[in-house]
């Protein structure tokens, strides 16, 4: 499933507020098919570089390729259009919008044209899919926490992105809840999609990813099997001495 191919290759990426340095010159290479976990202390840098990828922030410095091709200076859009998609920590659907408008809206970006009644056939599948069955018309703020996690990840799996970058689905999830969640991403996975996600839940890492990146201090501190790397007494200290 995972190919030697690089779909994504950060070098140097630096990001600076002011005078923080939240990314001090990352260097990642993420394989296509592969999902990686994105870990490290409380502000390490990894939603920043979520959002560096992405384009919702421009970079300081450094490049971003996605299959090949210099994202690092396109607006969110352009990068979006390129088939990468992303999730907040705190999620973002479209507030006036149902659940079925959100996910059939996601839909109409992640395939070939298609009539209506197909894309919301299609929205409706995934709807059922994350257990969202029943709350078609209801509108984001109408869900709960866990509700509006499986509509961001109904959205991921209905826009089938070649990268997806997931930010914290899985924190405040109950344990059937995030074993569900787990099941979903490596469905997301199974269509084709790359994924980098961060998280906290070192369950959730293990269990998930291919490989785990850490960054402390807004760099790459450590790369590799999950089990090895957060075992690694390096890793650990970084955790402990925050
Ligand atoms: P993590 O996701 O690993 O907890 P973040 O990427 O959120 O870390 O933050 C890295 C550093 O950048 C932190 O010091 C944080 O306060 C700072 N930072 C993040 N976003 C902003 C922002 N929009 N404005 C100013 N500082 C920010």
């Amino acid at each position: 499933q995972i190919g030697s191919r690089n779909i994504l290759e950060a070098r140097g990426v630096t990001k600076r507020f002011g005078g923080l340095q939240a990314l001090a010159g990352v260097d990642l290479d993420v394989r296509e098919g592969e999902i990686l976990g994105l870990v490290g202390p409380n502000g390490s840098g990894k939603t920043t570089l979520i959002n560096v990828i992405s384009g919702f922030y421009p970079l300081s410095g450094g490049t971003i390729m996605v299959d090949g091709a210099e994202i690092g200076r396109l607006p969110a859009h352009e990068i979006a259009h390129r088939g990468i998609a992303r999730t907040y920590q705190i999620p973002r659907p479209f507030v006036n919008m149902t659940v079925l408008d959100n996910v059939s809206m996601a839909a109409t970006f992640g395939g070939p044209p298609r009539t209506a009644a197909e894309i919301r056939e299609e929205a409706l599948h995934w709807i059922g899919f994350t257990g969202l069955a029943g709350k078609e018309e209801a509108l984001p703020a109408e869900l709960n926490l866990h509700e509006r996690k499986f509509l961001e990840l109904a959205r991921a799996l209905a826009a089938k992105p070649k990268l997806l970058l997931l930010d914290e689905v899985l924190s405040g999830l109950n344990p059937a809840e995030v074993d569900n969640a787990i099941r979903l991403v490596r469905a997301i996975r199974a269509q084709g999609a790359t994924i980098v996600f961060v998280e906290h839940l070192m369950r959730a890492v293990v269990e998930l990813s291919d490989r785990v990146a850490v960054l402390n201090e807004g760099k790459l501190f450590a790369l590799g099997a999950p089990r090895e790397v957060m075992r690694d007494p390096r890793v650990v200290s970084i955790y402990l001495g925050k």
